[in-house]
């Protein structure tokens, strides 16, 4: 449990990041009484890893919160987010992109997306290779997909202390985001640092950060 209070947290959390940066705060298996007192401190981004966790969130809480999907997808779920989600973090596929725009679509929208490039020694977690994502970005399938729009990058470094290896980790994919950024320039959200790690990543070129345990305190079970 937190000695401080949610209020206490988000506001030492926002005094101690720079102004450019995108504080997501990560509500995932947290009752909507939690989010409402993030979001009576202005906090108006929230980050939900299940579809149907999120959709039931959003139909009670208020209507200026930008919701943003940050676990993996199940493509056939997709559909029940897209008539609200603000930004999709965990983009792993052209197949997957295929189904967003074409949920998209239907609720004339354009869905803003990240794709999530694996940086992390673990086997455990998602994403594509440096490769995979320039290919992505360069096939002429992408162009006719006019229902989303990629604007940048998600990585998840491995689950450690080391420093030197979070470092290493978050430095590869910055490099590789720069070099994007010169050739799309619509690619301009990294989105790299969770409660244990952010502080590096900021510092490391990230400019956006998904923080949950910090902010609502300890979750009851792995989410
Ligand atoms: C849960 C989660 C977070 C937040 O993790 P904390 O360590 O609680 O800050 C960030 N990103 C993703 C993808 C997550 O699933």
């Amino acid at each position: 449990m937190n000695i401080k209070g949610i209020k206490e947290n988000i506001e030492d959390i926002i005094a101690s990041i720079p102004s450019h940066v995108t504080l997501v705060a990560v509500s995932k298996t947290k009752p909507v009484t939690d989010i409402l007192e993030a979001y009576s401190c202005g906090q108006r981004v929230f980050g939900e890893n299940k579809i149907q966790e999120m959709v039931a969130k959003y139909e009670e809480l208020p209507k200026d919160i930008q919701w943003h999907m940050i676990g993996h997808l199940q493509r056939n779920k997709v559909k029940y987010m897209a008539h609200f989600v603000d930004l999709i973090h965990g983009v792993d596929s052209l197949k997957t992109l295929q189904e967003i725009n074409k949920q998209a679509k239907k609720h004339n929208r354009v869905i803003k997306c990240l794709l999530q490039a694996k940086i992390a020694a673990e086997d455990t977690k998602f994403g594509l290779s440096f490769s995979e994502i320039s290919e992505i970005l360069a096939s002429s399938e992408i162009k006719e997909l006019e229902n989303i729009a990629i604007v940048g990058l998600m990585g998840m470094a491995t689950f450690t202390d080391n420093q030197q290896q979070l470092e290493k980790e978050f430095s590869y994919l910055k490099t590789f985001f720069d070099k994007l950024l010169t050739q799309y320039p619509k690619i301009k959200t990294l989105s790299m640092g969770m409660s244990g790690d952010y502080q590096l990543a900021i510092k490391k070129g990230s400019n956006m950060i998904r923080v949950g345990s910090s902010i609502f305190g300890v979750r009851n079970y792995i989410a």
